[in-house]
Parts: C-alpha cells; structure tokens; sequence
C-alpha cells in the first residue's frame, strides 16, 4: 500500500502556504489573550499574527487602561483566571512583582481586589515579550477599512498600514457610553457634561455638585474617582430602578446549585435561583454562592432558550441580574458605608425628563415612577455613567457599519451585539457562517449571554484558537493506493 499525503484542493487557497494569516482588531483584554494564546499553541501553522489596537499596550482595552489608583477590580484577583491553562497566573504577578506590599488596601476579608490599571500591567507583562520577540505583531492603529479581495481580508489602519489575513477576529469590545438624549449638545461641548472615563482629566471644581447619571459599577466607580480627587460637594447618583450593585459575599465560598433546566424560561430560571438562595440561606451560605453558579452555568443555560424567553429574561430580569452579578468591590463598599452618613451623597430614583443651562448651573428634572412626581436639580456637572452603549456597537465604527451595509455582519436578534455562531464564527445577513471571519468577547453576547467577565473571555478565546487551527489551516487528505493487483 503506497500512502500519498497531499493538500485537498476542495480546501486549498490561494496561498501557496500550509501557514495561516491572522488578524486581530482590538488589543483590549478580549483581542490580547486571543493573540497570547494563539502566539502559544500555534508553532509552525500560524505565520502571523497582527493586532491593531491605537493604545500603547495590548491587554487594557477600556476597562484596565485606567491610571485612576481609587478604581479595584470588581472580582478578587484569584478569581480573575486570566490565562487559558494557568487560573492562578494573576494572583502569582500581583506576588511576585510586590504589588500587594505597595497596595495593602486590596486586601480583604472577600481577598484580593487589586486595582484595575494593576491588571493592565499584568496583560501588557505577558504580551509585551511576544510583540518584542515579533510573534504578535502590534499595529498602533484604529482599523478603518476592512475589505474581501480574492479570498483574502485586507486591512487598513488609520494611519495607512495594510495587513493581509486569511482569518479575521473582532474584538472592537464596548462602544462608548451614549450621552442621554435630553442633555443638549453645548453641555457636552463645554465639558460641562462628560463621560466618567473623563473624570481623572476634568477639571472638576471640588465643591461642585455633581449629578452622576446611572447607577451600575461605572455610577460607584465614578464617586470613588471624585472622592479620590477630595471632592467634597454634593453628588446625586440617579437610578432608573432604584436598584444598586450588590456587595461581595466576605471568606471563601463555592458556586452552588444546578440550572441545567432542559427547556428554560425566565419564570423557571427565577424560580429556581429564589429555591437555591432559600437552600444556600437556611445553611448559612451566602447568596452569592448561587449568582456564582448562575454565572459559571449562564451560557449553557442561554443558548438553550428559545429567543423570545431570552427577550422575556432582558425585559423584566436583566437589572435584577446585573445587580447581583456585578457586585461592588469591598472597597466601594466601605466609601459606601462613609458616604452614608454624610448628606453630601444622595440617591435619586427616576429619568431625565429634561436637561437646560439658562445661566451657569444646569437645571434637571427627573420624573420619578408617579407621573406627577418631578424634581427639580441644579447641579454643575453631568456625569454620564450609564455604561458601554451596547445598541450601537455596530454603528459607532465605519468598517463595522460598512460591513454591516454590505451584508458580511448583522446585529444578533437581540440588538446585544454582532450575530456569530456557537464557533464564533459572524453570521452573514443570508444566515451563513462565515469562517474567516470570527466575533470575540463582549459583542457576542447576543449568542452566549453570559461573556463580559474575564473567566468567560479566556475561555472563549481557547475555543477561538482551536477553531482557527482546526478549520484554517489548510487541511491534507491522504490518497491510498494498492500495489498489489
Ligand atoms: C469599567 C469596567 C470594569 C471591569 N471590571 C472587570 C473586573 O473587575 N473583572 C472582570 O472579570 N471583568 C471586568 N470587566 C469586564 C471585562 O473585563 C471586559 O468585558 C473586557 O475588558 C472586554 O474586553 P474587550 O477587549 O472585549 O473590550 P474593550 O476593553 O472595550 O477593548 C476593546 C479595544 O479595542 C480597541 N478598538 C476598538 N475599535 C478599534 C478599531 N477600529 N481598530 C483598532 N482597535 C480598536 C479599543 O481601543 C480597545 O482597546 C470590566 C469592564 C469594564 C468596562
């Protein structure tokens, strides 16, 4: 029997190369493990792998990027499981580089909670070393074209370099929070209304007041900021719902309970999570031990619903969840437990009905739940904490909106990000999946539910690698042939 080994040409590309070309947009925390791990476990079958992303250091993004020291991590560090294969890795560099005898205040009774631009560092100290040795190759550049010529990807960055891909990831993450629509242009234009990213550079007068505009962890992040900068005026805090992150469960404590529902809806997801925390409860367990569980089993759980009882869980479920998944530092807590009892700090529940300058202050209602309660504010400044603008992920970027135009991209059904498979792979508006193209981290959530946290990232980022090894580079058939008649 003679063995022939040679490339199948129903697979073959226009390369004459076994190596595959990859391309990642976003060198946030989602596109920089991607690359590390691809950098890992690729060897000889992967020749490049480019990454555009403006910031100096790959793994930021905008969450980590911070200079901020008032802004922790909002898991402990041993929870953070930043690295595909090695859990700990994080929870060893805080040691190991001495951060922890510089930053005592990250240590609690719930563990570490290290400071956020503390896990930037972390991710530039892994990456750092491939883009040096040339096995990442780190494009300063925002992407601005994204084209398909002759089976291949070609990429333009803003300031003019063209890379060529075979397979492309995006990884674009969080689009920017959206100014609410009742607060008038000047405002913004004048720096009188700001995004909460904008504080560390703002120049925020001490004494004023300052209207906080949401109510989630970037809201509590935002008044760490400013009384990390001796802000002594008033700050409001407006909540649509009233509702405010939940605190870290203090000691160690695991996951518990089961979701494996066969066909869930909302109604029996709640239900389930109110008999589990009556369980955890009557043990002396901490609630948090089901939200955790919840969490670990949340994309399993989410693929299996039927779409309108994933729009059912987003309508009535989505705030309550948020609440209790994003739980608030230990850090904040404490400013929290401060702030409390000082009348500086106020909370308001309701919406912006209107927003007005006349003179020098800025004059808000807030229409409360009762049609006929509305408050009136005069504050200095707005400060918009609601959160990435999930609705527009798509049309904030020109190549996102151009591909979306043409056809290649569409928003998944639920308007929660771009469209993708389970293999990640980004569904055209005819419904095909589309292998050299890939969607990575938070945009996915229409497809997983569950992937903002860093665990969830890691993990889709190895599936990520191993669909790209497995269905890019070009495969070999093996032809046998007797030599015996
Ligand atoms: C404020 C905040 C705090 C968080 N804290 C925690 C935490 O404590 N623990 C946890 O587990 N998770 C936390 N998360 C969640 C989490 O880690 C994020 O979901 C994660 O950072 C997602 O990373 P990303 O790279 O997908 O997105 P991003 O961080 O948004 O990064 C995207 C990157 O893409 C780049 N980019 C965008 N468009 C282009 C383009 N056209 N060309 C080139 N580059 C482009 C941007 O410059 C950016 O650096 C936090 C998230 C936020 C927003």
């Amino acid at each position: 029997m003679l063995r022939i080994t040679m490339p199948d040409p129903q697979q073959s590309r226009s390369r004459h190369s076994a190596q595959t070309r990859v391309a990642i947009i976003g060198g946030g925390y989602t596109g920089a493990i991607i690359a590390f791990h691809l950098a890992n476990r690729s060897h000889e079958s992967v020749d490049q792998i480019a990454i555009f992303e403006p910031r100096a250091s790959l793994g930021a993004g905008l969450a980590y990027s911070t200079d901020d020291a008032s802004l922790r991590l909002n898991v402990a560090a041993h929870r953070m499981r930043a690295v595909p294969g090695d859990p700990g890795a994080f929870s060893s560099w805080l040691e190991a580089t001495g951060r922890l005898s510089i930053d005592v205040a990250s240590i609690t009774s719930g563990g570490t909670f290290a400071r956020r631009r503390d896990f930037g560092a972390f991710m530039d100290s892994l990456l750092q070393p491939k883009v040096e040795t040339g096995q990442i190759r780190h494009v300063r550049e925002q992407l601005v074209r994204l084209d398909r010529k002759s089976n291949e990807w070609i990429l333009t960055g803003d300031k003019g370099t063209v890379v060529t891909a075979d397979v492309v990831v995006i990884a674009t993450g969080h689009a920017p929070s959206k100014i609410p629509d009742q607060v008038p242009a000047r405002l913004v234009g004048t720096k009188r209304c700001i995004g909460a990213a904008e504080i560390a550079e703002s120049q925020i007068d001490a004494n004023e007041h300052v209207l906080i505009v949401g109510a989630g962890l970037t809201s509590l992040d935002a008044l760490a900021s400013l009384r990390s900068r001796h802000h002594k005026g008033q700050i409001s805090i407006l909540s649509r719902t009233g509702l405010l992150p939940r605190k870290q469960a203090g000691g160690d404590f695991t996951p518990f309970g089961d979701f494996d529902l066969e066909r869930p809806t909302a109604r029996e997801v709640l239900k389930r999570i109110r008999h589990l925390v009556q369980q955890v409860t009557d043990q002396g367990m901490p609630w948090q031990s089901v939200m955790d569980a919840l969490r670990h089993q949340g994309q399993p759980l989410w693929m299996r619903m039927q779409a309108s009882e994933q729009a059912r869980v987003l309508r009535h479920l989505r705030r309550w969840y948020e609440v209790h998944r994003f739980r608030m530092p230990p850090q904040i807590e404490a400013l929290l437990r401060e702030e409390n009892n000082l009348p500086t700090l106020s909370f308001i529940t309701g919406h912006l009905k209107s927003v007005r300058m006349p003179e020098d202050k800025i004059c808000v209602e807030i229409k409360g739940a009762k049609p006929s309660a509305v408050q009136k504010l005069q504050v200095d400044r707005i400060v918009v904490a609601t959160g990435p603008d999930q609705k527009n992920v798509l049309d904030y970027q020109g190549f996102l909106k151009d591909l979306a135009t043409s056809g290649t991209l569409q928003p998944d059904s639920l308007g929660l990000g771009i469209a993708c498979d389970k293999h990640c792979r980004a569904i055209s508006r005819g419904g095909r999946p589309q292998a050299s193209l890939m969607i990575a981290g938070p945009l996915t959530r229409g497809t997983f539910g569950e992937i903002t946290g860093v665990p969830e990232i890691a993990a889709q980022a190895t599936c990520i690698v191993e669909t790209i090894l497995r269905t890019t580079v070009r495969p070999v058939r093996i032809i046998e042939i007797s030599t015996h008649d």
